[in-house]
């Protein structure tokens, strides 16, 4: 496993002055990045977007947003355990990536200091009785961090336990390692096998990747793409709109086209969360819907597949039309069962960034 770079001041193509002034905001937000990820970088170019992933901005310091902006604790039923929606379970197997995202909306996980208590999964064995109990889960999402930071037999222990419940029919492993260190699937072969074990015609492992921008989609992550496939794993992909990374056409359509011409099915395309440090990433929801449907107009069918939704804390909302005076939502997931499939028609505010920028929900939504 590689050695992460923790310290902006190792970084030897930023300026001096600049790491002084970054330091301020590491102190909040930490950095961390592999040295393969900061080889993609163009650090001649200030507005390289690989470069606003990783390197920190001076304006994470402004005040905006929350810890939990999905209120996942409220759906936490043990730790490292969310049940949202009734056929989905969400474990939060690992509090560690390969980089830091600085737009990420779960960074509370990498702010011990600060904020609340450690939400890993700590407790398999109830893991395994919680999902025997409840019927009604048909699948499992192991999640972080990063589900590929743990080592492979953690995370074979984990899937193995799981895949042997009759009621469950696939895991998703969310990762964004093809990203940030595809090394760790392109040299290690126990965990292809791994994958290759418990990834059955009729009970498969999908591994969702995170790629934000085409340029991260290299010749060591194409490679990783394929042992994946080979291995018998689905890829899918999910990242989030964001401002001066992939909130633009060509960017968008590119990101798609090059995930299809790989085979992996662009998913979900969400808006940014109101996460703290988030303020200088985020963009206004009407804007990022024209971006998208734009880009996806250039696309054909297969590259096209994704949705452009909002994880609230009442489910998962797809932007789905803008008419001249309206914004047309659809519940894709919801919480709560009575609402699922809902149409929520809201006034439009080309100002929003969040749904409560338009309307404010009843209690109804929530019980
Ligand atoms: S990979 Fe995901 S969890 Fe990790 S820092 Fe990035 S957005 Fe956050």
């Amino acid at each position: 496993m590689f050695k992460g770079i923790e310290f902006i001041s190792d970084i030897n193509l930023l300026p001096i002055n600049n790491k002084e002034n970054l330091r301020q905001v590491t102190q909040h937000f930490p950095f961390l990045a592999t040295t393969y990820y900061l080889s993609l970088i163009d650090f001649s170019d200030p507005f390289d977007p690989l470069k606003r992933i990783v390197i920190p901005d001076l304006d994470e310091l402004k005040s905006w947003g929350k810890a939990d902006p999905s209120n996942e604790n409220v759906y936490t039923v043990m730790e490292g355990v969310q049940h949202k929606y009734d056929s989905t379970l969400l474990v939060i197997a690992s509090e560690r990536c390969a980089g830091m995202c600085r737009y990420c909306f779960r960074k509370r996980l990498f702010l011990k200091d600060n904020y609340a208590k450690p939400e890993k999964l700590q407790d398999l064995k109830g893991l395994i009785k919680y999902i025997e109990e409840h019927k009604e889960i048909t699948n499992v999402i192991i999640s972080g961090g990063d589900a590929l930071m743990l080592p492979t037999s953690q995370l074979e222990t984990l899937i193995k336990n799981i895949m042997k419940i009759d009621h469950i029919r696939f895991i998703r492993l969310g990762t964004r390692i093809l990203s940030y260190w595809p090394y760790r699937i392109t040299e290690d072969t126990e965990f292809l096998e791994m994958i290759n074990k418990y990834s059955k015609a009729t009970k498969r492992i999908y591994v969702v990747t995170h790629f934000d921008h085409p340029r991260e989609i290299t010749h060591e992550a194409v490679k990783a793409v394929n042992l994946l496939h080979k291995a018998g794993a689905v890829l899918l992909n999910q990242c989030p709109l964001i401002k001066g990374i992939n909130d633009s056409v060509d960017t968008l359509f590119w990101l798609f086209t090059k995930l299809a011409s790989i085979g992996v099915a662009p998913y979900y395309v969400f808006q940014c969360r109101p996460a703290i440090g988030n303020k200088p990433f985020a963009v206004p929801i009407e804007k990022g819907y024209k971006l998208f449907e734009k880009a996806k107009a250039k696309c054909c069918g297969v590259a096209k597949r994704a949705r452009f939704v909002i994880s609230h804390a009442i489910g998962k909302l797809e932007v789905l039309a803008l008419t001249e005076k309206n914004i047309f939502f659809k519940f894709h997931r919801a919480a709560k069962r009575k609402n699922e499939g809902k149409l929520l028609i809201c006034e439009r505010n080309p100002e929003a960034f969040w749904p409560e920028d338009y309307i404010s929900f009843e209690e109804s939504f929530y019980s």
